[in-house]
């Protein structure tokens, strides 16, 4: 038998409403007990001192590249560099190389994250065939083998007819369908936010209204359709007043937000630095803010990191020719605790939501909870010990990082997922 105390770690667990001062025993993988003083005879002893002790986070948006993008990231590199960022749970988006739009795909990827994964990786299928946005993928096949949700990320469905028929297919499967919300008639060829910045640097703007109609058509339709429709990536002030109006109506709607979206604005973008540019793009402080509230009253659900790695070559271009997206795992708590948490705008347990219990109920995940008998994934960090992001010692294979050299206050400590702790601050 193979055991683990963790002593007198400050162990929050938004389920059980539980912030105390306690010991915790992992036994065989499990959660066994949460007592003071748990004895520990033949156990590893890990210090948890002054530290918080919650349930494993889930990041329920991943880039992981593989297959067909292996120079960006792997699954193994990817998901060393999710430990590193405290989280026991990644979700993977579909845009690899073939797409994961077959159960051929979901079996590879689960295969080798079985093989070469220290955290749990679940795959997300993709809607149409290719991302294409025609015929719809096999879907109820990709469930059997495994995906816990189904998104054509990266490449929005454009049509009303499919994404109907999308949507009635995974209500009847209970899958949840992800959409990353974007109209691209109207996003055609922008690089930033349409606004005053993109103006004075003479990029292309991408207006606001492209993410506000899709989630309004979306809105609608998941209306006529009853699916667990959920927003990914939100960041604009309509789109988070328009899920506040579909959760008033009792719909199964729900969003997530990245950090980079409730701590940046266009205003802070170093201009033409790729590092800034991703989909959906930096919008104005009054969106920033918008977020920020939305995570607060409880209209956005869950942070997620939108972890989307690009190799130097790729980023190196001019602003206009590169990739959109950064990566997200290894800062996403040191953001989230700086901007939400030391900010005053939301607590501590509310915030440990975001990241577990929460994108576990999205997805019918059967974690994010200390609860014994639970799976032992385990994140431990601090509130306050100061450390710099260097990008350059990332897991990660890339380096495209806004936040390089940022001095952050608490952050991850320690992540043990099944028991066995699989990454240790240095
Ligand atoms: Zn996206």
């Amino acid at each position: 038998m193979s055991r683990l105390v963790l002593k007198n770690g400050r162990i929050v667990d938004p389920v059980r409403q539980m912030d105390r001062v306690a010991d915790l025993a992992i036994e065989d993988g499990v959660v066994r007990e949460i007592a003071p003083a748990i004895g520990t005879t033949g156990a590893e002893v890990f210090d948890a001192s002054g530290l918080i002790v919650a349930p494993g986070f889930i990041d329920m948006h991943v880039h992981l590249r593989e297959p067909g993008f292996e120079y960006s990231e792997t699954i193994e590199t990817g998901s060393h560099a999710a430990a590193a960022g405290g989280f026991t749970s990644i979700c993977c988006m579909p845009n690899t190389q073939p797409v994961n739009d077959s159960p051929t795909v979901t079996h590879y990827i689960l295969e080798r994250a079985r093989q070469k994964a220290p955290v749990n990786v679940y795959p997300i299928g993709a809607i149409t065939k290719g991302s294409a946005g025609e015929e719809l993928a096999s879907i109820a096949s990709m469930k059997k083998a495994g995906i816990v949700a189904i998104s054509d990320d990266g490449r929005p469905v454009m049509n009303a007819r499919v994404i109907r028929r999308a949507m009635q297919l995974a209500a009847s499967l209970n899958l949840p369908l992800i959409e990353h919300c974007e109209d691209l008639n109207l996003s055609a060829g922008g690089d930033m936010h349409e606004g005053l910045q993109s103006t004075r640097l003479g990029l292309r703007g991408i207006p606001r209204a492209s993410e506000d109609v899709m989630v309004a058509r979306d809105i609608l339709l998941a209306e006529l359709t009853g699916v667990r429709y959920h927003v990914a990536h939100i960041s604009s002030k309509n789109a988070v007043d328009m899920v506040a109006y579909a959760k008033s109506k009792g719909l199964p709607v729900t969003a997530e937000a990245t950090p980079h979206h409730f701590v940046l604005a266009d205003a802070d973008m170093a201009p033409y630095d790729s590092n800034y540019k991703m989909k959906p793009p930096l919008r104005e402080s009054q969106d920033v803010a918008a977020v920020a509230r939305g995570l607060a009253n409880g209209t956005i659900d869950a942070i997620a990191t939108d972890h989307a790695p690009h190799p130097g070559d790729e980023k190196m271009q001019e602003f206009e020719r590169c990739p959109f997206g950064i990566l997200g795992l290894e800062t996403a708590i040191g953001l989230s605790l700086e901007h939400l948490y030391h900010s005053g705008k939301v607590g501590l347990s509310q915030l440990i939501s975001m990241f577990t219990v929460r994108p576990a109920r999205i997805l019918s995940l059967e974690r994010g909870t200390l609860a014994p008998g639970s799976p032992a994934d385990v994140t431990i960090f601090s509130l306050d010990h100061e450390w710099t992001y260097d990008v350059n010692r990332s897991a990660s294979k890339s380096r495209n990082s806004p936040f390089h050299g940022h001095l952050f206050r608490g952050g991850p400590i320690a992540t043990i997922v099944g028991g066995q702790i699989v990454w240790r601050f240095a």
